[in-house]
């Protein structure tokens, strides 16, 4: 018998009365779950085996399995409900971690920054795009590319105009060393922005200007590296 935080990424229909819950776990990376009888409207377990549901719950562990016995709901960001656009980014940030997030590893980092994002998501009432492109940002940076926005790849100067972005090699050329890597053109206030939004927290990003083209951007940047860009979800936003 275990105790584990989870947030549940998909529910899928099993059986009669039965669900199987993929979900993110603090400290066992992403796991499948049996959730007995959760269909069943009177369960006990029936608020914890849905989509979006985060809860602290009881596990049983069988072969490969874990088999879901207790739980008690923390929260399940209703106000996403309320919402399409709030409700699609929620969306597309799940299918994201469910194919970033490995099985049996920990990083309660990674966890607790879905919850977070997930929960500002369901609280806003606009900015959902500037909180899905601050994720983003960040996840490449916990997954270990963590750009460095204020100084050249090459020369190891301070940025301090106009510059490269390089993607693939996850930095930034100065405009003296532009001719040693291949970058897409940005703005200094640019460059500042996205070194702005790696630093802030997501109750902040309200404040910061983050354009469409600095979205799209991070974008490029993270599915270079975890190397898939045809997320289902993204269709919906
Ligand atoms: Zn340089």
């Amino acid at each position: 018998m275990i105790q584990e935080d989870i947030l549940i990424l998909k529910e899928i229909s099993y059986k009669e009365n039965d669900k199987i819950l993929h979900a993110l776990s603090r400290t066992r990376g992403k796991i499948q779950i049996i959730s007995k009888g959760s269909k069943k409207s009177n369960s006990h377990l029936i608020n914890a085996s849905q989509i979006f549901a985060y809860s602290r719950c009881t596990l049983n562990v069988s072969k490969d399995m874990y088999i879901l016995t207790s739980a008690s709901l923390l929260d399940n960001f209703y106000n996403l409900n309320n919402n399409i656009d709030a409700y699609y980014n929620a969306c597309y940030i799940l299918e994201l971690i469910s194919y970033v997030a490995q099985e049996n590893e920990v990083d309660s980092k990674v966890f607790d920054m879905t919850v977070s994002v997930i929960s500002h998501l369901s609280n806003f009432n606009k900015d959902f795009d500037k909180l899905t492109a601050s994720y983003e940002l960040k996840l490449a940076a916990m997954l270990g590319y963590k750009p460095d926005f204020l100084h050249c790849l090459h020369c190891g100067s301070s940025i301090k105009d106009a510059a490269k972005f390089s993607v693939t090699e996850g930095g930034v050329f100065c405009s003296k060393c532009v001719k040693f890597g291949n970058g897409i053109n940005v703005k200094y206030n640019e460059i500042l922005i996205m070194d702005k939004i790696l630093k802030s927290k997501f109750e902040n990003i309200g404040f910061i200007e983050v354009t469409e083209s600095i979205m799209n951007l991070i974008r490029k940047f993270l599915f270079y590296y975890i190397g898939k860009d045809n997320f289902t979800t993204l269709r919906l936003l």
